[in-house]
Parts: C-alpha cells; structure tokens; sequence
C-alpha cells in the first residue's frame, strides 16, 4: 500500500518538474533559427572553401606567383595565366595575368596551406556554408568567375 502511494507522490512530483521547467521556458527568448529563411553570421575563424580576394579595381590581387598551387597538399588548386604588355614610365613590360583559378573542393581538407603561403593576401577562406549536392561537379569552383559575381551582387546591394 506505502509504494502506491509513494508512486503517487513521485509521479506528481515530476510531473510538476517537467511542467515548471516548460512553463519556465515558453517565457525565454526563441534561439531557433529558422533556417533558410533566417541566417546566422559565420565566426572570424569559420573556414568555409577558398576565395579570391580583390583590389581596389575589383580585380583579383593574385599575382599567379604559383606558392598556393604548391603548397596545396591534395593539388586542389588549378591556375593559369596570360602575359599582357603594359607601358610603365614609357617602357613596355610584361605582365602575368591570372586567367584561371581553379578549385576541386572535393578534395580540399581546409587546412589553410594555401592561405599561409599566399604572401600577397590574395585568398582567404570564404564564409560559404550553404553546401549541398549529390554531384561531385557542384563542388568545383571558379573562383574568378565567384569574385566576378559577388563584386557585382555586392555593386547592386550597395
Ligand atoms: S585549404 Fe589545404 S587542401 Fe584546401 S585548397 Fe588550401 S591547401 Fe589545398
Ligand atoms: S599564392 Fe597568392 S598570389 Fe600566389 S598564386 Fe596563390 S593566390 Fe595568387
């Protein structure tokens, strides 16, 4: 007869428990972001893929010098270049240009190699976390055509 009783007690005891803290809680500001229609701001730190950053022409600042190509570990990173002429004090120079920056990202393990050799601040890691596909294709980059097209989205929210 007591543990009848007894599961009476502790029954409704938790009960009121569970009941206070869910009271407690409808009171609390929401923390649930409602993803997509709601973003959160990525951290300094948060690695998401490569990108190319550019110069206050809106160009790439990558000088093809080549130390990310090599440094890269799992060979992620394609570039080519093309050489123009430019005319400095009177005398025509040649000039590397970079006409392709490739990345596989499906290989990429995001270990920063590639930043740290870069001595010309010409990439970083990109706030991008909005990844998904079954196609290994989606996640191979341009990342010249990538700076072309945020250039330009950021020119219109300006
Ligand atoms: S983060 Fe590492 S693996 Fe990824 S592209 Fe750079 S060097 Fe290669
Ligand atoms: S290390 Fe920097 S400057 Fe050199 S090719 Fe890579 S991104 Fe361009």
């Amino acid at each position: 007869m007591g543990g009848y009783f007894s599961d009476i007690f502790y029954g409704s005891k938790s009960l009121l428990v569970g009941l206070g803290i869910t009271f407690r809680e409808f009171f609390k500001p929401v923390v649930t972001v409602q993803y997509p229609y709601q973003t959160l701001k990525m951290s300094a730190k948060f690695r998401g893929h490569i990108e190319l950053i550019g110069d206050e022409e809106e160009k790439a600042k990558c000088v093809v010098c080549g130390m990310c190509e090599r440094a890269c570990p799992s060979g992620c990173i394609t570039l080519g270049s093309v050489s123009i002429e430019t005319e400095v004090d009177g005398k025509v120079k040649k000039k590397k240009v970079l006409s392709k920056y490739d990345l596989d990202f499906t290989k990429c393990s995001l270990c920063g190699q590639c930043v740290e050799n870069c001595s010309f601040g010409a990439i970083t890691f990109s706030k991008e976390y909005n990844l998904a596909s079954a196609r290994k294709e989606d996640f191979h980059f341009n990342l010249i055509e990538r700076l072309e097209r945020l250039t330009h989205s950021e020119e219109k929210n300006a």
